[in-house]
């Protein structure tokens, strides 16, 4: 059966980090919505000249052109067993467009929730640093790589997202709260949510998330 897992939560919670494990313990795909859009934007394609403004203002892209992207990599041929989706959905109708095509194929969904507080994650996100080349996750206080500024994985060289400087953290944290924190209600009702706090160790949040993905409890 395919396994459909959404990660949901604010900006900062670890939902990259936690994917990007997940889907090598899974070995079913890491779909970041973020990543593919900051890819098109690095390589000056067509789809990254419609979506730069938005993710340099810290507001969404919208749903129509976020979904024919997103419906396209769920058609290939590596998600049919299944898929991570990180990022998305983000509001109410991307939810009811997923959900379409999830019950069009009997799909099983699991929605994992990272809960964490505006103080955890405004400080997460300060310190977040990417690797340009695999786009591996650091912090520099709570996770700093062994070499400053390069990537531990690949020797690629480390960054901070441009959307990770304050005045556009806050901006993110708003239409968090505005479009996506519905999604909360709304996979609560249906049952298919986990919560797990986000704010205990990298290693014991890991744990509770295989937990659910692994057996549903
Ligand atoms: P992320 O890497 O998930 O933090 O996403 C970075 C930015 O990409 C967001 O601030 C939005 O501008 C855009 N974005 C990513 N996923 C979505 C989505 N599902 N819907 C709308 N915009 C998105």
């Amino acid at each position: 059966m395919m396994k459909a897992i959404i990660f949901l939560g604010p900006p900062g919670a670890g939902k990259g980090t936690h994917a990007k494990e997940i889907s090598s313990i899974l070995n079913i795909p890491h779909i970041s919505t973020g990543d593919i859009f900051r890819e098109a934007i690095k390589n000056q394609t067509e789809l990254g000249m419609r979506v730069k403004e938005f993710l340099n203002s810290g507001k969404l892209v919208p749903d129509e052109l976020v979904w024919e992207v997103v419906k396209d990599r769920l058609n290939a041929e590596d998600c049919k067993n299944g898929f991570i989706l990180d990022g998305f959905p983000r509001t109410i109708l991307q939810a009811e467009l997923l959900d379409k095509y999830l019950s069009e194929r009997n799909a099983d969904l699991k929605v994992i929730y990272l809960e964490a507080s505006d103080d955890l994650v405004i400080k997460r996100l300060s310190s977040r640093r990417v690797c340009k080349n695999c786009g591996a996750i650091y912090n520099i206080i709570s996770m700093p790589p062994k070499k400053e500024g390069i990537c531990d994985i690949c020797g690629g060289e480390l960054y901070q997202r441009s959307d990770d400087y304050p005045d556009v953290i806050k901006k993110r944290l708003e239409t968090y709260y505005k479009e996506t924190q519905p999604l909360i209600d709304y996979y609560k009702n249906r049952g298919v949510m986990y919560t797990i706090s986000a704010e205990k160790d990298r290693e014991e949040v890991l744990q509770g998330i295989l937990k659910v993905v692994k057996d549903g409890n």
